[in-house]
């Protein structure tokens, strides 16, 4: 049987259930975190990645978009998501999505005063985009969300339409994935990924006034490209052109760990092949991400 936490506590999963009057579904007035467990067979253990982190950003999601505190420590969550894990029991990589929402049953908008809940599930989940062969993406005609429209680096439920829309115009032209522009035409990021550029072997990345998500895999790459490559990532600004002529591009982020770009537009990136910075990148992060490298044992927590 599976598990979610409810109301306070672990529950039966069908017994986690919301009303259709609930705040958070008709308006959107939630924030959430996307967090991995990755299985490792040969260790016979769950390793949940960068979990503080994760919880750190819930945390400031909270005060930016909800105007609200988190009822609950880091430790607590942490120690309540490592729980549920160990109770789901899995035995292959998984997905889970703490959620801290407006629950009460009302009807007009607003943030101040209205009753609020946490809650957590986590799900069987394998690779989100197809990390060995690379991806083909589009550039959205839908623009990242600016900071004039929502609070800047929250992870905010109804914002999540914005991505929606680019994902789905991707996916209905034939392409896997989108990539945004922000309101000044520079480009931001995926519908859930950030984005890194090599050109003549620099490393480079929008920085976070691109109204990106700060994401977390986006620092872990950062750090594994300058301390096993000696790679410093540059984080500027970068032109829809600068993608055409790139070396090669990749996403990263929770659910897309390292997942190669091949071609942008129908345009082919460098030959259109997985590019060999890229690879190494992302070899060094499935690693540390899975357990596997010592030197980054504190990037994951175990779950058995
Ligand atoms: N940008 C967006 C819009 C996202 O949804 C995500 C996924 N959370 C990311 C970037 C990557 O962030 P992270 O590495 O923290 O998962």
């Amino acid at each position: 049987m599976r598990y979610a936490f409810f109301k306070g506590k672990i529950v039966p999963f069908g017994e986690a259930k919301v009303s259709i009057m609930t705040h958070a579904l008709n308006y959107g007035t939630g924030v959430f975190e996307g967090v991995r467990g990755y299985w490792n067979a040969e260790k016979g253990q769950m390793y949940i990645v960068k979990l503080r982190e994760h919880y750190q950003r819930l945390e400031s999601s909270c005060k930016l978009a909800l105007k609200t505190t988190l009822k609950y420590s880091l430790a607590e969550l942490e120690k309540i998501t490592v729980e549920l894990a160990r109770k789901n029991d899995y035995r292959e990589d998984i997905y889970i999505r703490p959620i801290y929402y407006k629950s009460q049953e009302k009807i007009g908008l607003g943030l101040i005063g209205v009753e609020e809940d946490f809650s957590i599930f986590t799900a069987p989940f394998g690779t989100y985009l197809d990390i060995n062969k690379g991806i083909r993406v589009c550039v959205s005609s839908w623009w990242r969300i600016s900071e004039k429209s929502a609070p800047q680096g929250a992870k905010i439920t109804g914002a999540y339409f914005n991505s929606s829309l680019a994902k789905a115009e991707a996916l209905e032209k034939g392409f896997d994935e989108a990539i945004l522009l922000s309101h000044q035409r520079t480009v931001a990021e995926g519908s859930g990924e950030n984005l890194f550029l090599i050109k003549h072997g620099k490393l480079i990345t929008p920085p976070l006034s691109e109204t990106i998500l700060p994401g977390i895999t986006r620092v872990c790459v950062m750090e594994l490209a300058e301390k096993e490559l000696g790679l410093k990532t540059t984080e500027r600004q970068i032109s829809q052109d600068e993608l055409y002529s790139a070396d090669e591009l990749f996403f990263c982020g929770t659910a897309a760990g390292v997942t190669p770009i091949i071609d942008v537009d129908g345009k082919k990136i460098g030959p259109g092949t997985v590019g060999p910075l890229t690879r190494k990148l992302q070899d060094l992060y499935f690693a540390a991400a899975r357990g596997d490298s010592p030197k980054y044992a504190d990037w994951v927590t175990s779950v058995y």
